[in-house]
């Protein structure tokens, strides 16, 4: 099932699709039935009713945004556990193609921009290689969880989001518009944020030989990928038939149905969010922030490496934020070096990362702005946990 959405971008998605990769599909003789989403949330309703027994995998060629809802339409399915892991394919149709300037950045492959990152997405869902993808449960105050894949951000990336929405005829520029207008009002945002840190010993854990950790092809499952073995810092997970999650990082939980209350991933690593923070996390200090946000994968846009070695399935949110007191000029340094991934090397005092495995974002600042993969949701205190690798990604 391909998902197109029109909109997406500069609304480009449809030209995309009946150019290159219509017949990049057909060259690889890939059969594949083409949906144009019509609305807001029709992908997501849609895969929440779909036969799923029809398709071998759903592909987004559109932004993050059309992604998230598939995630969450494929969440609200009664029969969740196992729609979660249909394979999903991204193709970067929209303005902010994050997921996919990551699947590429994870193959190694050099820098790839516009279409050149689109045919390199593309040869990969041709590949149909498997991966194992980490997904995040996102507690807001009120209201239901929201299932995330990539990031969530607080302060002047999530203003810089927002507010570059009516720059979307420029495409990927608007985030580049955004930023500079947005530091030229630099403000600040006060809160508490605390976290579950990583354990440090899950960085150098060895690869594990289970073959079901390594990506299966879509078209001959008895492929498997020797570049994927060799990758470093790939922690393995294997779901096993009597729901029992186990990871690298010595997590063992039972996936009872009972344990949330959706009957959902539960959420073992977080405290009710009135209640005070599970007695292993870190609290940073009441502080000013620029800055807030953690991501799940290498890239947040096409030319912006926020996580260098953030993989698909570590199990991780990689967190960086940016405290109160940075200079205009620094702040600009930081986004510019992000371009390359080389930010972290910067020694700014203002920029701290650290790899957590839950965290919870308490804003006092009001009003202000939260994103989920992009998207605004309530504002207000917020929790995350990540469950490694629950879902399944097309990469190379
Ligand atoms: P972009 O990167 O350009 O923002 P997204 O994939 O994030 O692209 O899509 C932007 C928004 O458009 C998402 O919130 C998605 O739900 C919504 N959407 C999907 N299909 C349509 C449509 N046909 N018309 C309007 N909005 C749509
Ligand atoms: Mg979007």
């Amino acid at each position: 099932m391909v998902l197109v959405n029109p909109q997406s971008g500069r609304g480009q998605a449809m030209s995309l699709y009946t150019g290159p990769v219509l017949s990049m599909l057909t060259e690889a003789n890939i059969s594949h039935t083409l949906i144009t989403t019509e609305h807001q949330n029709h992908a997501r309703e849609l895969v929440r009713n779909a036969d799923l027994s029809q398709w071998s995998a759903i592909v987004i060629l559109s932004g993050d945004g059309l992604l998230f809802e598939v995630i969450n339409g494929l969440m609200e399915r009664e029969d969740w556990d196992e729609a979660i892991r249909t394979p999903l394919g991204i193709l970067p149709g929209g303005s902010g193609n994050a997921l996919a300037a990551s699947v590429h950045h994870y193959t190694q492959a050099g820098p790839a921009l516009g279409e050149d990152l689109l045919l390199s997405c593309c040869f990969l869902l041709c590949k149909g290689l498997v991966c194992p993808l980490d997904i995040v449960s996102v507690c807001l105050s009120s209201g239901p969880r929201l299932f995330s894949f990539l990031s969530l951000a607080w302060g002047f990336v999530a203003d810089v989001d927002i507010e570059s929405e009516k720059f979307r005829n420029v495409g990927a520029m608007r985030f580049l518009v955004g930023t500079l207008l947005r530091l030229a009002s630099l403000r600040t945002y006060q809160g508490r944020l605390a976290f579950l840190p990583a354990r440090e010993d899950s960085k150098s854990s060895s690869i594990s030989s289970s073959p079901a950790s390594h990506p299966r092809s879509l078209f001959c499952p008895s492929v498997q990928c020797i570049s994927h073995m060799q990758r470093q810092n790939s922690n393995q997970h294997e779901c096993t038939s009597e729901n029992t999650r186990h990871n690298s990082n010595g997590d063992d939980f039972l996936l009872s149905k009972n344990e949330s209350k959706d009957g959902r991933l539960p959420d073992n690593r977080l405290s009710p969010i009135g209640d005070p923070v599970p007695t292993d996390w870190t609290i940073e200090k009441e502080q000013d922030f620029v800055l807030v946000l953690a991501t799940c994968h290498s890239h947040l846009a096409e030319e912006l490496m926020v996580s260098p070695d953030a993989q698909p399935d570590d199990g991780h949110l990689h967190l960086l934020y940016i405290t109160a007191g940075i200079s205009r000029p620094a702040l600009l340094r930081l986004f510019l070096a992000m371009e390359k991934g080389t930010h972290l090397t910067c020694e700014c005092p203002h920029l701290i990362y650290r790899r957590v495995r839950a965290l919870r974002l308490e804003p006092i600042t009001k009003p202000g702005v939260i994103t989920v993969d992009g998207e605004q949701v309530e504002y207000g205190p917020i929790q995350a946990q990540v469950h490694k690798g629950c879902a399944r990604i097309i990469c190379g």
